[in-house]
C-alpha cells in the first residue's frame, strides 16, 4: 500500500506544494512545529534516511538545501533548522524548521495555521525557488 506521502505526490491528498522535480517533492507539514515548517520527501518510497540509496540521499540533502534557504528568505527566523524523525509515516521526510527558539525543534509546541495562512506562506516560499 501507498504510503501518504506517496498519494500526496500523486496528488489523491491534497497538500500545500512548496517544489517538486523529477526525484523530490517539497510541501508544508499539516501539524506544524513553527511557521513555515516544510517537509522534503523523495518520491521513491522508502522507510529510512540512511536506507536511501546514495545518489538519492545526495540529492534529498542538495534539494533541501535549495528549500531551506527559500524558506529562510521568506518567514522570519534565526535560522533553519533540520531533522529527521519518521517514526510515524514510514516514508523518508526532511524535516525544515524555521528557528525562533530551541522549542521550535521540540515538536511538542505546535502553531495552529488556516488555509489562508498555509497558502500564502507555501506561495511565498515557492516564490523565492523560481
Ligand atoms: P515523523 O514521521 O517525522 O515523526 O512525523 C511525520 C510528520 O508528517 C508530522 O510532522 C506530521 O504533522 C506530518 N504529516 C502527517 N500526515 C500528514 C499529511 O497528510 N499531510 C502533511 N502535509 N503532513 C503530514
Amino acid at each position: 500500500m501507498s504510503s501518504i506521502f506517496t498519494k500526496i505526490i500523486n496528488g489523491e491528498i491534497p497538500c500545500y506544494k512548496i517544489a517538486e522535480n523529477a526525484d523530490f517533492f517539497a510541501f508544508l507539514d499539516i501539524n506544524p512545529n513553527a511557521k513555515g515548517h516544510t517537509l522534503v520527501i523523495p518520491k521513491k518510497e522508502v522507510n529510512k534516511l540512511f536506507d536511501l540509496d546514495e545518489e538519492t540521499y545526495k540529492g534529498l540533502m542538495n534539494f533541501s538545501r535549495k528549500v531551506a534557504l527559500a524558506i529562510e528568505k521568506a518567514v522570519p527566523c534565526r535560522r533553519v533548522g533540520m531533522t529527521v524523525i519518521g517514526l510515524e509515516v514510514p516514508h523518508v521526510h526532511v524535516h525544515l524548521i524555521p528557528l525562533h527558539s530551541m522549542q521550535d525543534m521540540s515538536f511538542q509546541h505546535k502553531v495552529n495555521l488556516n488555509d489562508d495562512e498555509f497558502r500564502s506562506i507555501a506561495k511565498n516560499i515557492s516564490s523565492f525557488l523560481a
